[in-house]
């Protein structure tokens, strides 16, 4: 039965039926007496009396109307109302037969369904649809009012070794706790959005110059500077900001995102947790890069990859105790790509995990071999360096021991050389992967020692058995008294710590002398070798052999 009610001709209840009773949550008798105003809804007690007032003065003969009421415990009920008079045989207006129906429920459903198409479900945030809709709006106001609108890619930097490593479920309170630092910065002009997995755009609206755009990237990035605590874990998310400024005569909606996608990109390219500014050169470099990539994808398992290997010495005695494994790219037309082109180009990309696989193998291979050679006492150990993402491969382990296993390797002859470059949020998991190396012997390297932003905390969590003092100490582009203390500094720190310390970049003379004299034990150099193939690297060992033999008492 549909909730009905008479009324009269001062709309005064006249009598009221169960299902309206029951609709309002309240009794027959109190609907007698107070106007239904007081039931009412305050905002719609106008659309009320303006259709009695209509109806009243013949202008209309019937009505149709949706209006909300108060229901006895609060709630708001939605209803549609129809409205009609009664007339006796003569035509004179007796009393008002309203029915009506409870759409509450429905209307709820339907700004639900709206809400959950224009919105993301993990961080309620707008979605892509409801963002491009914004940005078109805004595209036409700037057309029309003038001034500088801004897109924001926001893109969470090593994002997926958070899920590969800690699971999806952290991943997701992430993002979530990542949506509502960035939206505490968002001004009430501006539309932040989810544009799916990692990536967030924010459209900034009233600029007056490119500067502004790039304080508000900052102020973004700046939310990220604390860390954030989840599950009782302390991760420290950092993000890439590519930003596009747009005025009137900006391309379509389509084309400016793809642009702050290619400016993102360059930002992660440079150093990640910055922003950086489109501008059209970018397109061409991004199309270089694409190529590149293509090129050496296509060139894995053909000759034109190929490991060389550089000595690392004894720095009293000059003799060799290992060889590091570097990659090297040659390029039918461009020659050698140096790896340092290459090897974050493929850390963008799963390609680093088949480039890693394939350093090692070769390396494990050509160490085995020397193994063979030289006698197990002085044959030397091989160094290999590991993307920080091949930390986060799954299946590293299970490539290392396989290595291991074909080459006939011992675990003690290699050291996993790696860099700082790996986020502090991934710190416990690449824990758990290097205490698996450290157990089957295999030496930990910090590579390129002291450039990074954490270098101390990495050897309190890593324990590595080496470092590896990054050339920039060795061979200071202005050498002064202070670069020479820091240096000491470094290797007495080392020593202090019980860790081997290597020397990388060793040039001249006069830098060895000051190594020596600072107690440095090991390094590698162009002073003594560059990166030689396998047949040359196993050349100066057999001639290191032939002077120790000659030499020999
Ligand atoms: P790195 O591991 O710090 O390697 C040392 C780099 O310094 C090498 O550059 C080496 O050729 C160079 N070097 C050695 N002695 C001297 C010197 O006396 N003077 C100068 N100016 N340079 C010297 P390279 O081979 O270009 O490699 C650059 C970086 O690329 C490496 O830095 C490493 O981070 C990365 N890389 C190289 N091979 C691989 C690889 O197989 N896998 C991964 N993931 N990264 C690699
Ligand atoms: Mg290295
Ligand atoms: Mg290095």
């Amino acid at each position: 039965m549909a909730p009905m009610l008479f009324t009269g001709l001062d709309d005064k209840v006249l009598a009221v039926n169960d299902a309206f009773c029951s609709m309002l949550g309240r009794p027959k008798e109190a609907f007698f007496g107070p106007d239904l105003n007081a039931f009412t809804h305050p905002d719609d007690v106008g659309i009320t009396e303006e259709a009695h007032t209509r109806l009243m003065s013949g202008e209309i003969d019937k009505v149709s109307y949706v209006k909300r009421y108060l229901h006895k415990d609060g709630r708001v009920i939605v209803a549609e109302v129809s409205k009609s008079p009664a007339r006796d045989v003569a035509g004179n207006l007796l009393y008002f037969i309203v029915s009506e129906r409870d759409i509450t429920d429905e209307r709820a459903l339907t700004a639900q369904l709206s809400h959950q198409a224009l919105h993301d479900p993990l961080t309620g945030l707008p979605n892509r649809l409801l963002f491009e809709d914004r940005l078109s709006q805004a595209h036409a106001r700037v057309a029309r009012d003038g001034g500088l609108g801004a897109v924001l890619l926001l893109d969470l930097d090593d994002f997926k070794s958070v899920n590969d490593t800690l699971g999806h479920l952290i991943g997701d309170q992430l993002l979530v706790a990542i949506a509502r630092r960035f939206e505490k910065v968002t001004r009430t002009s501006d539309t932040l959005s989810r544009f799916g997995g990692d990536e967030f755009l924010y459209l900034a609206e009233r600029l007056s110059s490119t500067s502004e755009a790039e304080e508000i990237a900052s102020r973004i990035l700046h939310t990220l500077a604390e860390p954030i605590s989840i599950d009782g874990l302390l991760l420290e998310p950092h993000a890439s900001v590519g930003v596009v400024v747009f005025d009137g005569t900006s391309s379509d909606h389509a084309e400016l995102i793809r642009d702050a996608d290619v400016a993102m990109f360059e930002a992660k390219r440079e150093t990640k947790g910055h922003h950086v500014v489109f501008t059209p050169m970018m397109h061409q470099q991004v199309a270089r890069q694409f190529t590149l990539l293509h090129e050496l994808r296509s060139s894995i398992g053909g000759r034109d990859l190929a490991m060389h290997y550089q000595p690392v010495v004894d720095l009293s005695t000059l003799g060799i105790i290992g060889f590091e494994a570097l990659m090297r790219w040659q390029h039918p037309d461009r020659g050698w790509v140096p790896p340092t082109t290459f090897i974050p180009l493929a850390e963008q990309n799963e390609l680093i995990y088949v480039l890693g696989s394939f350093a090692l193998n070769e390396a494990a291979c050509v160490a085995g071999d020397w193994v063979r050679t030289t006698g197990p006492d002085v044959a030397p150990y091989i160094g290999v360096n590991l993307s920080a993402r091949q930390l986060h491969d799954p299946g590293l382990v299970a490539k290392v021991d396989e290595a291991l296993e074909l080459s006939g390797l011992a675990p003690g002859r290699l050291i996993i050389e790696i860099t700082e470059s790996v986020a502090l949020s991934d710190i416990t998991v690449t824990s758990r992967v290097i205490e698996h190396f450290d157990r089957l012997g295999i030496g930990i390297a910090l590579d390129d020692f002291g450039t990074g932003y954490s270098s101390f905390s990495y050897l309190m969590h890593l324990h590595p058995r080496i470092i590896k003092i990054d050339q920039s100490f060795v061979r200071p582009r202005h050498p002064s008294a202070r670069s020479d203390a820091l240096l000491e500094t470094i290797i007495s720190l080392g020593a202090k710590l019980g860790l081997t310390v290597v020397a990388e970049g060793i040039e001249t003379e006069a830098q060895l002398r000051r190594l020596r004299s600072f107690g440095c034990e090991l390094g590698q150099g162009f002073l003594f070798s560059h990166a030689v193939p396998a047949s040359d690297a196993t050349e100066l060992l057999a001639a290191q052999r032939a002077s120790h033999a000659a030499l020999a008492p």
